[in-house]
């Protein structure tokens, strides 16, 4: 396995892959690897020849007070995970080999990028799509892989890829969770005993919600009001959202006609944690 830290050496090789004809695949991840991660780099691997894993913690996605210094990094934990697990390379570069400080060009898709996460993470998604473009750029890929725990950001990611015409296929794979169904997260770690006991609310709320529509229930402000008193029974734990909307326009559903994207942000404590979940009728 190579590991590559600079953009001219990451296009080289690229560029020499695609001469072979290789298939290159791409699964940007910001460290601290868990099977969430691993997950994404299988599915790369049975979608490409070469799959290059990239490890940056994005600043531009961080907003002021979030927890970019405190963002979880052990490079060499994550580097015998990738081996472990068949990864062809690692793509690794400095912030400063992103970012330099001549650095000024940033893009943002709109509308979609407007609720949601980006309506709590003001400049988040900006950070995304420009990071996503430049790791685009560096690794050349022909398919890159994101996981559905991140929602709102395949919808905003796939918008992007088409409105850019870029040529890279977006693929996605489904949420890996722990035994007791926490979503995988490199911010679990954070989380203290009794956090992380409270934290199994999102999945719980989200099962509650489906086996309300199940039972036949519709309308939509009655779901998200059972799922928020469920939620805030609990003393530690905080809603940032929670929608019923469409799976492909992320629109806001009123009355549940056809399938539906459960997403939901809950604080537990001062730690941030995203979910969702689908349910076709
Ligand atoms: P991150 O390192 O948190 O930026 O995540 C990198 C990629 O891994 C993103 O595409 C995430 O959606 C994906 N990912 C994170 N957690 C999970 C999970 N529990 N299941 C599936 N994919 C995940």
């Amino acid at each position: 396995m190579k590991i590559i830290n600079t953009v001219k050496a990451m296009q080289q090789e690229a560029d020499s892959l695609r001469m072979a004809g290789k298939r290159i695949g791409l699964v940007p991840t910001m460290g601290a690897l868990h099977d969430g991660h691993l997950s994404l780099l299988t599915m790369a691997k049975e979608k490409s020849d070469i799959v290059v894993v990239s490890i940056f913690v994005n600043p531009t996605q961080f907003g002021p007070d979030e927890d970019l210094d405190a963002y979880p990094r052990d490079f060499d934990r994550d580097e015998r995970l990738l081996i472990r697990a068949g990864a062809d390379i690692i793509y690794y570069p400095a912030v400063d080999e992103m970012y330099p400080t001549s650095y000024h060009t940033y893009v943002t898709v709109d509308t979609l990028t407007e609720k949601l996460c980006g309506a709590s993470r003001p400049g988040h998604f900006r950070g995304v799509t420009t990071i996503v473009t430049k790791l685009f750029n560096a690794v050349k890929p022909h398919c890159a892989v994101f996981g559905e725990k991140d929602f709102q950001q395949v919808a905003v990611i796939r918008r992007m890829a088409v409105d850019l015409n870029m040529d890279v296929e977006i693929i996605t794979a489904p949420i890996v969770r722990e035994k007791d169904s926490l979503a995988m997260s490199s911010r679990n770690n954070y989380l203290s005993i009794e956090e992380r006991q409270d934290a199994l609310i999102l999945y719980n709320s989200l099962e509650k919600a489906r086996k309300l529509i199940r039972e036949g229930m519709r309308d939509v402000d009655k779901i998200s009001k059972a799922i928020e008193a469920l939620i805030l029974e609990k003393d530690n734990v905080s809603i940032d959202y929670i929608n019923l909307i469409h799976p492909g326009t992320l629109e806001d559903i009123q009355h549940i006609e056809d399938s539906v994207q459960i997403v939901l942000a809950v604080f537990v404590g001062k730690i941030r944690l995203i979910d969702n979940l689908r349910v076709d009728l």
